[in-house]
């Protein structure tokens, strides 16, 4: 049974270090670019910090282990997991 991953973004803690791109472009195409990256990196005026932005077409979850979320320095980036749900992405900025 496939576990159901929420993929949860914390814009207050984000100091834009876009350590989450690289490792996301190298997890899923083994290259440190940005643009190989399911990660966009934005300004969010709501809480005055960059942010990122999870395309949900590009990003697989890494299989259920979320690279990004263990690269963040910041603890930004974090999962919240339900049993016997297909996957899902949860982008809460
Ligand atoms: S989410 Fe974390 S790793 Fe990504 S840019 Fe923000 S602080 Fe850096
Ligand atoms: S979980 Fe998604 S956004 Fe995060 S590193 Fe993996 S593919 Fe990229």
């Amino acid at each position: 049974m496939e576990k159901a991953i929420k993929l949860c973004v914390n814009a207050s803690m984000c100091r834009g270090c876009g350590s989450c791109q690289l490792a996301c472009s190298f997890a899923k195409a083994k290259v440190f670019n940005p643009y190989k990256s399911a990660i966009r990196l934005d300004y969010d005026p709501e809480s005055g910090h960059t942010a990122p932005a999870i395309l949900p077409l590009s990003c697989n979850l890494c299989g259920g282990f979320p690279t990004c979320v263990n690269i963040c320095p910041y603890d930004a980036l974090s999962t919240e997991e339900k049993p016997g749900l297909n996957y899902k992405i949860l982008v809460a900025v």
